[in-house]
């Protein structure tokens, strides 16, 4: 059986302790390969490998720096059918939507930051003719990044890319339940002639692996994409040591709807921000609000797509939901939509486990599911659920949509649907999220910057947001 290794100060190695863990094939629900079972033994190793390798990589010329992300790049886009069957095959999703989506978004986030960080500059300041003021920003150091495992290599790399880009070294934690591709990119990090000890990657449990990150004194800053709960205890544990934070967290995300929308657009944009990806991916919209005088008619066509949403084998093209990334999250998935209808909700259509035929007899389907008829404080309304289920509710007002949209612990993204530019001007400045849609979902320019309100996190990543999190300033001041 294939075996994933750590890569640490430029070697792919075995743990410390030899254990290994069972790395799952979620659409077969069978172990296809291990990973190490890495603990802080492996950590220290790979933080003093990243320390080692700072001073050359933070001192290297920008421009050559840059090539060598960009040769990273190149490989990936070489690599792209590789990469994304690995992707499909560790986290159930369809090949299709790694193919298009996951791996050329790892591509690009390595390649924005490539370049963005030729054009870094910092501010000078001329103080009434007395002083001059000019910033510096300096790479942070040994940093940590740690990723999910929903959009695996995408968030691996739109972590590491920035970091690495603006000189730090890097030790970097994939999700243990979809590490694979993180593997691979090791590969091509030593083939690209990444020098030793740059990037090291740490396979293993987010409570010893991930744990013994935030607790190294000599890592610095910490750049986290994950659930809310994981990022408290993150905080809980380097906010004191009072290293640098960014937490990307939970979205329980409002899609609002009014009836002078495009209706065509409105509803299949809609079934995309509801199932892609299973519904695993933070920015879905899994609070459907809409006007009430459109809500019957938008409640038919939307529950009428949703019904020809074919889920199956992820390998096969025409597969648009896959399997969930494991088990137990197919049972959290599955007892959420019991709580539903314990709150008084219907289910419209879906709420079971779908039995594939053929090799994926044994993997981890749920059919996208539609849910009406709750109320905005139940539960189902209020947790992060993370797959293929979303609830519909009726609003009366604008006022009452910003009510609703803003009533939750959440505020990482949001949609709209109006053709009245006042309105989506007006909306879109009271939503209490860091995104705000209107008429789209998931355009993403990478220049902007990305991140969270209240519990969906802290800071913001992306363009130069990302650099200056992984840069420390510090103000010259000279008198004239
Ligand atoms: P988790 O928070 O469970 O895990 C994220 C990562 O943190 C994993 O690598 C995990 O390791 C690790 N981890 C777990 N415990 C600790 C710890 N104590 N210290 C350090 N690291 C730890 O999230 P999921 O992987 O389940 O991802 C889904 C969540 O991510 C959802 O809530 C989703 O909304 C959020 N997310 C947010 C995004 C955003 O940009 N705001 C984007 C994508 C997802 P292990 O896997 O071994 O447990």
């Amino acid at each position: 059986m294939q075996k994933i290794l750590n890569y640490i100060h430029g070697h792919l190695t075995e743990p410390n302790s030899r254990n290994y863990l069972d790395d799952i094939n979620p659409a077969e629900g069978k172990v296809y390969c291990q990973l190490p079972d890495s603990d802080r033994k492996d950590v220290n190793q790979a933080a003093h490998a990243a320390r080692l390798a700072f001073p050359e990589w933070s001192a290297m010329p920008v421009k050559k720096r840059s090539d060598i992300l960009l040769k990273i790049a190149d490989l990936i886009d070489r690599d792209l059918e590789k990469l994304a069957l690995a992707e499909s095959i560790d986290n159930g999703k369809p090949l299709k939507l790694a193919t298009e989506l996951d791996i050329p978004r790892a591509s690009a986030n390595i390649r924005f930051f490539a370049t963005a960080i030729l054009h870094f500059s910092s501010e000078a300041h001329l103080s009434d003719n007395e002083a001059v003021n000019y910033t510096i920003r300096s790479p942070l150091g040994v940093v940590g990044c740690i990723s999910p495992w929903n959009l695996p290599l995408y968030l691996f790399t739109w972590k590491i890319a920035p970091a690495l880009a603006s000189g730090n070294t890097v030790v970097a934690k994939p999700s243990e339940l979809t590490p694979m591709t993180a593997f691979l990119f090791s590969e091509l990090c030593m083939e690209a002639g990444l020098p030793a000890g740059v990037l090291n990657v740490v396979h293993g449990l987010g409570d010893k692996v991930g744990q013994a990150i935030n607790e190294h004194t000599e890592i610095t800053a910490i750049s986290f994409t994950g659930g809310t709960a994981t990022g408290r205890k993150i905080a809980a544990t380097a906010a004191p040591m009072f290293k640098k934070l960014s937490l990307e967290l939970g979205g329980k995300n409002a899609n609002i709807i009014f009836a002078d929308c495009d209706v065509e657009q409105a509803i299949n944009t809609s079934i995309k921000s509801s199932f892609s990806n299973q519904g695993e991916i933070c920015l879905c919209g899994s609070r459907i609000l809409v006007e009430r005088n459109f809500y019957n008619t938008f409640v038919e066509a939307f529950v009428a797509k949703t019904k020809r949403l074919r889920i199956n084998d992820p390998l096969q093209a025409d597969t648009d939901l896959g399997a969930l990334v494991s088990e137990a999250h197919m049972n959290k998935v599955l007892s959420y939509i019991e709580l539903a209808k314990l709150e008084g909700g219907t289910v419209l259509t879906g709420g079971k486990r779908v039995v594939v035929e053929g090799r994926c007899s044994e993997g981890y389907f749920v059919e996208p599911t539609v849910i009406v008829g709750l109320d905005q404080n139940c539960r189902t309304n209020q947790e992060e659920i993370f797959g293929p289920v979303v609830t519909i509710m009726p609003f009366d007002t604008e006022q009452e949509a910003l009510e609703l949209a803003n009533a939750t612990a959440y505020g990482l993204s949001a949609t709209v649907w109006t053709e009245n530019l006042k309105r989506a001007h007006n909306i879109s400045h009271q939503l209490k999220s860091g995104i705000v849609w209107v008429n789209c979902w998931l355009y993403r320019d990478l220049r902007t910057p990305f991140g969270g309100m209240k519990q969906s996190g802290v800071g913001r990543e992306g363009g130069l947001e990302a650099l200056r999190f992984f840069t420390e300033a510090k103000n010259v001041c000279i008198r004239l």
